[in-house]
């Protein structure tokens, strides 16, 4: 078995000489990630229980899509829970295994089609 080309790193090329080739990557139209409503992704939805909630946060916290809604006091004080935004809320379930056992404020159910 052949050894390992050696690597020659003061031979290689350095990020601004790179950029001078080739732009790289280009990412039309920024920020994107609006018009991509990953709830059509889901095949389980959270179900939220307001009148478990205690407005601990720990399901925003966790929600990898932000979707968990909150209510901000105009002084910004007060955050509130106020539900769960269905066009974004891709189903992993993440934030029923964030809320707190003894709270139970969100339980997974099948999404109906
Ligand atoms: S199921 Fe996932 S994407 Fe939906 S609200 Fe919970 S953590 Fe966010
Ligand atoms: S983690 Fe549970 S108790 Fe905390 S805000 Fe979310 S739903 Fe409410």
């Amino acid at each position: 078995m052949p050894a390992p080309k050696e690597r020659k790193w003061d031979e290689l090329k350095g990020w601004k000489e790179l950029a001078e080739i080739s732009p790289g990557a280009i990412v039309p139209g920024v920020p994107t990630s609006p018009e991509y409503l990953t709830g059509d992704w889901r095949v389980e939805r959270p179900i939220w229980d307001e009148d478990k909630c205690t407005h601990c946060l720990l399901c925003w916290v966790f929600c990898p899509e932000d979707a968990i809604m909150l209510n901000i006091s105009e002084d910004g004080k007060v955050v509130k829970m106020i539900g769960i935004d269905y066009d974004y809320c891709k189903g992993c379930g993440i934030c029923v295994r964030a809320c707190p056992p003894k709270i139970h404020a969100l339980e997974m159910a099948p999404e109906e089609v």
